[in-house]
C-alpha cells in the first residue's frame, strides 16, 4: 500500500540504467526512477551513491516544473502507484544495504533524489532519521544527502530535518525572479526569490546551494543564467546565504525542453572561479 497522492528533490552514467523511459517528449527522451531505491550508481557529484525516490514510481510529483528536468515535465502525471510508505522506505533500504555490505560493496552516500522533490513527502522528517540509523547501523562512513529543489524549507519540520543530513543540496539557478519563473516555473506563486534566499540564510555554514546553468529559450523566451548581470546576482544571494560550499554544474543529457544550450565546462571553470574570488565560498564544477 503506498500512499495516495491527494495528500500532497544525480547524475551519473549508470543513472540513466536505473530510470524506466515512460515518456517520450520531443526526438529524445526523459526518464523516471522505477522503484523507491535504485542504484548505487556512480555519480559525478556525490561518488558510489544509493539513491531514494519518495515519489512515485511511474510519475512525477513536484512544486517546481523546471525547463531542464530529467525526469521530464510535470504535465507527464503524478502515475498511479502513489507514494511509498514510510516502513517501505526502511523495509527497502535496510534490504538494499544488507545485501551490499554482505557483498563488500563500497557506498559513498545515501541520495535523495528521484522523480521529484524529496521533501513533499509528508513522513520526510521520519524517513531521514531512520535513514541516518541504517546508515550508521550498515555504512557508517557514508554520507546522506538531500537534493532539494528549497520549496519547503520554509516548514520548521523539513528544515530540522535537513540540517540533520550530512549534505543538503539546495537549489537555487537564479536570483532574479524572473528568470527563476521562467526557468525552475514553482507551483506556486507564494514562493519568491526574495523569500528563498531569507530563508537559506539558516543553512550558513552547513548547506550546499546548487545553481544549474545554461543558456536556451522557452516558448519564445530567452533564458541565460550566465549573463553578467546573473552572476553578479547570484554572488550577492550567495554572500547573503553563506553556504558551506557552492555547486555549479549544466546540462547532462535530455531535457524536456529541446530548446536548452549546455554551458561547456571551460565556461563553467571561468564561471566557477569568478564567484569564488568574489565569495570566498568553494565552488565544485560539475
Ligand atoms: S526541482 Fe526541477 S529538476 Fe528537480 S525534480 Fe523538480 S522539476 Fe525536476
Amino acid at each position: 500500500m503506498k500512499i495516495p497522492l491527494r495528500i500532497l528533490i544525480v547524475t551519473g552514467k549508470n543513472d540513466y540504467l536505473c530510470r524506466k523511459i515512460i515518456s517520450k517528449m520531443g526526438k529524445d527522451q526523459t526518464v523516471l526512477f522505477h522503484s523507491t531505491i535504485f542504484g548505487p550508481i556512480h555519480s559525478r557529484r556525490l561518488g558510489v551513491s544509493l539513491g531514494v525516490n519518495l515519489m512515485p514510481d511511474d510519475g512525477k510529483v513536484c512544486s517546481f516544473d523546471c525547463l531542464y528536468c530529467e525526469a521530464g515535465f510535470n504535465s507527464q502525471g503524478r502515475g498511479t502507484t502513489g507514494l511509498p510508505l514510510r516502513e517501505q522506505v526502511y523495509s527497502q533500504l535496510e534490504e538494499k544495504l544488507s545485501e551490499m555490505r554482505a557483498n563488500g560493496a563500497p557506498l559513498d552516500v545515501i541520495t535523495f533524489s528521484g522523480n521529484g522533490e524529496p521533501t513533499l513527502h509528508p513522513d520526510f522528517p521520519h524517513i531521514i532519521e531512520s535513514t541516518l540509523a541504517l546508515r550508521d547501523k550498515y555504512y557508517p562512513n557514508a554520507k546522506v544527502s538531500v537534493l532539494t529543489n528549497s520549496t519547503m524549507i520554509f516548514k520548521p519540520e523539513v528544515a530540522e530535518a535537513l540540517k540533520k543530513a550530512d549534505n543538503n543540496i539546495l537549489k537555487l539557478d537564479s536570483a532574479f525572479e524572473e528568470t527563476l519563473r521562467l526557468l525552475d516555473r514553482p507551483n506556486s506563486k507564494e514562493f519568491t526569490v526574495e523569500k528563498v534566499i531569507e530563508a537559506l540564510r539558516q543553512f550558513e555554514g552547513t548547506g550546499i546551494i546548487q545553481t544549474m546553468i545554461l543558456r536556451g529559450s522557452h516558448e519564445g523566451k530567452n533564458v541565460d543564467n550566465t549573463a553578467n548581470e546573473e552572476i553578479e546576482a547570484l554572488i550577492e544571494a550567495y554572500k547573503k546565504i553563506r553556504p558551506r560550499k557552492i555547486m555549479i554544474y549544466s546540462l547532462d543529457r535530455s531535457t524536456p525542453e529541446e530548446n536548452l544550450i549546455k554551458v561547456e565546462k571551460d565556461e563553467l571553470m571561468q564561471i566557477g572561479r569568478r564567484i569564488e574570488s568574489a565569495t570566498d565560498i568553494p565552488v565544485d564544477v560539475n
